[in-house]
């Protein structure tokens, strides 16, 4: 997997205080996509060991309480992310106490395929569908358009 951004602490992508990573890799191509420069698998710059640690250290230092890990990009879900975001999200649950999980995907929750689902059964809330922009309204929090649903799963 390759991301773009990561940002340590973030307090717009998600509910208090956050680690916010921006993955690469997006197939949905969303007509006025806010993020178009993530879309190539290739692009940004590879998710290595070091940033997995670097986030859970993140999530772990009390200095600064983060409230939990927001994923975005791209697409989290894109097939080639999943074995790497799994991994991510596995080591939050096992190392990181009291963190919630959201996640940012273009597929919809009825849609996802068994591995898809693997991932969303270890977070707290996705934000599914696609950016349309007929239906692109301001006033909504945490989603650009009004398709796009928060699913508070747990
Ligand atoms: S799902 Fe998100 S990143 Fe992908 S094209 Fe649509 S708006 Fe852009």
């Amino acid at each position: 997997m390759n991301y773009h951004q990561y940002y340590p602490v973030d307090v717009i992508n998600g509910p208090g205080t956050r680690c916010t990573l921006f993955v690469s890799g997006c197939v949905h191509q969303c007509p006025g996509c806010y993020n178009k420069s993530t879309w190539r698998l290739n692009s940004g710059k590879p998710f290595t060991i070091q940033m997995e640690d670097q986030i859970i250290a993140d999530l772990n230092d009390t200095r600064i309480r983060r409230q939990g890990l927001s994923l975005s990009g791209g697409d989290p879900l894109h097939p080639e992310n999943l074995s790497a975001i799994l991994s991510l999200v596995k080591r939050v649950h096992a190392e990181c106490d009291n963190k919630d999980i959201w996640l940012w995907t273009g597929y919809e929750l009825a849609e996802l395929s068994n591995e898809q689902r693997e991932v969303v059964d270890l977070i707290n809330v996705l934000i599914d569908g696609k950016f349309v922009q007929g239906l692109k309204d301001p006033s909504l929090i945490w989603r650009g358009s009004s398709n796009q649903i928060v699913h508070k799963l747990r």
